[in-house]
């Protein structure tokens, strides 16, 4: 439902809860966030309000880094649990990835995975985006061209934004049938469902068309096409009130 991704100097967990709130008028059923942090990825979810979430934070804080994501869910596919809220994570826990919208071919991904000895922690459609994301990355170890590989597998609408461990200073995100807006600041870069969840840091922002991929780093972002060609990106300054 609401999405957020961050990379820059702040505490990417701030950002995202902050962003988080801003996308609350949306209405949800859980909430989670993911941080890079000390070489890992460390991650958060709860059924139920943001609240709920932040006590879990405040009693099992996460560690402080630059690059992180969360979500909002609006469950379509398993019940609004806090195994089914997101981030979902590979097996390995080293991949993390928020969704909005559905995958319809889901069912015959999951059953693809389980051959291959993934195991599915969550009753959602979303799960497999996570573990088809870690397979890709471990043959090309770089996430804009994992998340390309695995877009170019799914049906359906989608909002995605992924971080990886082994790439600790990057986020990626795609869309299809769903909105990605990104927001470029000085040495940080946004990903969110909606501008209002990054106004408050920077207005200047660049809508992803359709079919494609955005990797966003401190120092700039980079948007392709689901095969990697270029894409021509345009900039826009949002000047509404907050
Ligand atoms: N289909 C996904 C799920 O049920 C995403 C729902 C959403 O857009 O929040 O988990």
């Amino acid at each position: 439902c609401g999405i957020v991704g961050y990379v820059g100097g702040q505490s990417a967990l701030d950002v995202v809860l902050a962003g988080l709130k801003r996308l609350e008028y949306r209405g949800y059923d859980s909430a989670g966030v993911a941080v890079l942090a000390d070489g890992g990825l460390a991650a958060a979810k709860k059924a139920g309000k943001l609240g709920n979430l932040e006590k879990e934070l405040a009693d099992r804080p996460l560690p402080t880094g630059g690059t992180g994501i969360g979500h909002t869910r609006w469950a379509t596919h398993g019940g609004p649990t806090d195994a089914n809220a997101h981030p979902h994570l590979d097996n390995a826990g080293r991949v993390s990835v928020v969704h909005n919208g559905i995958i319809e071919n889901f069912a015959a991904l999951r059953a693809e995975l389980a051959e291959r000895g993934h195991e599915l922690a969550s009753e959602t459609d979303t799960e497999v985006v996570a573990h088809l994301l870690a397979e890709s990355f471990s043959s090309c170890g770089d996430l804009a061209e994992a998340m390309r590989q695995v877009c170019r597998r799914l049906e359906g609408a989608f909002t995605l934004v992924a971080v990886h461990a082994d790439a600790p200073d990057v986020v990626v995100g795609a869309r299809r049938n769903s909105p990605l807006v990104v927001g470029v600041g000085e040495e940080e870069a946004f990903l969110a469902s909606d501008v209002a969840a990054f106004i408050a840091h920077t207005r200047e922002a660049i809508e992803l068309g359709q079919d494609q991929v955005v990797e966003a780093r401190r120092d700039g972002v980079t948007v392709t096409d689901f095969h990697g060609a270029p894409a021509e990106v345009r900039p826009y300054h949002v000047d509404w009130d907050a």
